[in-house]
């Protein structure tokens, strides 16, 4: 058995996941982690991770001396946050189990012929194979290797590629982020994506501010339904920044506060309630100057700020890269792939498994389980079939 690798060592992706932490899966049943997924992609996950789930993952981390912690969240890290140690894991049983290696090779295609996998293209030659395990990943990140071959591949042997979007990205808006806000962070907030009044997605949690325009995990969880409704009509990124509280409730919050400070500018007030740096610019879309005392702001100012504390209107989605994603939407269709064996629909002795599939999770742990799982499924289907083909050969 042999692995290919275009870079010099295996693993980039999860070297660099979770900020070099690696959030390597999600605690629950395995019923709550499909619950994660998009219904297509949930039905298409369940027996792959049924077969090799989050709590194998865990086990087979625990048992080659890796303890896990779960966080906030539920999100399972290795306890000392080192993804290096994951990898540790898998490269020893890649050892164990005497896989070749080949680093610093570049696949540039898949051999078939009569419906068959024959080979693999790479620049030396074709390697002969009658069993690809198609495992690529998505194209984000193109830096670390995943530049999208393998949906090139798919597609050249008669694989239908939903379209490839954006998912886990920043958003970049328009009119852009003040600079000056770069590296501000709004803490338990509601961040959605609104088109033609209506909500397309939202989550609760951070956002930031930063060079490529909203970030955090919010930002990341909407880009995906704002990616592809943007391509159809301007999509509205709005954060309600306090999610828990009904206009009313924060309308007398804020009217205690200034009543309590009467001699106090409205400016400072906020300050309690949105960082400072943000505030001037804030005040100023509600028309409200913020040296305003107090004890003179009248109530219609006042609602007109709770009315932007509720629903603020971030910009329009200018663009969403796909290559600043954390994983890759769209992909190899999954009705052309059996997901109880992985096996392709289409070519037989290809299995398709991971990213490279149309399969994008949410933040957490579930696109690595998604990848551990099918990827598992993937080798145990290759290698039985293999076994099969010289049983038949050799009876
Ligand atoms: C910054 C970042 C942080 C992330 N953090 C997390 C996290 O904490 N938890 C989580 O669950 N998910 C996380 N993800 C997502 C997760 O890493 C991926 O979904 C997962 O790694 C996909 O696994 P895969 O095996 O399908 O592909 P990959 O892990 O991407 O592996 C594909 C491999 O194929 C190789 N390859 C590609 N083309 C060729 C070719 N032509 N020839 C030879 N080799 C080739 C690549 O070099 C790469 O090593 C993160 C992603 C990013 C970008």
């Amino acid at each position: 058995m042999l692995l290919i690798e275009r870079n010099g060592r295996t693993g980039t992706k999860i070297l660099i996941s979770g900020g070099g932490k690696c959030n390597i899966t999600h605690a629950g049943t395995v019923d709550d982690l499909l619950r994660a997924f998009a219904p297509a992609e949930s039905r298409f996950l369940k027996p792959s991770m049924h077969r090799f789930s989050n709590d194998d993952v865990v086990k087979l981390m625990n048992d080659k001396g890796i303890s896990t912690e779960i966080r906030e969240n539920g999100r399972v890290f290795p306890l000392y946050g080192i993804a290096k140690d994951v990898m540790r894991v898998f490269n020893g049983l890649l050892e164990n189990e005497r896989i070749r290696i080949r680093l610093h090779t570049r696949v540039n295609g898949i051999q078939v012929a009569d419906g068959a996998v024959t080979g693999v293209i790479c620049e030396e030659g074709v390697i002969p194979a009658t069993r690809v395990v198609l495992a690529t990943g998505g194209s984000s990140y193109p830096k670390t290797g995943t530049t999208g071959d393998g949906y090139r591949w798919a597609a050249s042997v008669g694989h239908t590629i939903v379209p490839l979007r954006a998912a886990l990205a920043p958003i970049q808006v328009h009119p852009a982020i003040p600079r000056a806000w770069q590296g501000i962070a709004l803490r338990g907030c509601r961040l959605a994506a609104v088109q033609n009044g209506k909500r397309l997605a939202a989550w609760d949690g951070d956002v930031l501010f930063s060079h490529e325009g909203l970030s955090g995990p919010c930002a990341l969880e909407i880009s995906r339904a704002a990616a592809l409704a943007h391509e159809k009509a301007p999509v509205a990124i709005v954060a309600d920044l306090f999610p828990d509280r009904e206009f009313d409730h924060l309308d007398q919050t804020l009217g205690r506060m200034v009543q309590e400070h009467r001699q106090r500018v409205i400016g400072t007030v906020l300050d309690a309630l949105l960082p400072n740096r943000i505030v001037e610019m804030f005040l100023e879309a509600v028309h409200v100057d913020p040296q305003t005392r107090g004890h003179v702001l009248t109530r219609e100012a006042r609602r007109a700020i709770v009315r932007r504390l509720k629903e603020w209107p971030l910009g329009q989605v200018a663009h969403v890269p796909i290559e600043r994603g954390e994983v890759t939407a769209g992909g190899i269709a999954l009705n052309e792939v059996d997901p109880r064996t992985m096996r392709s629909r289409v070519v037989a002795g290809l299995y398709p498994c991971g990213e490279v599939l149309d399969i994008a999770g949410p933040i957490g742990g579930y696109n690595l389980q998604a990848a551990f799982s099918t990827g598992y499924v993937a080798g145990e289907s290759a290698a039985l079939d293999q076994k099969d083909e010289l049983r038949t050969k050799n009876p």
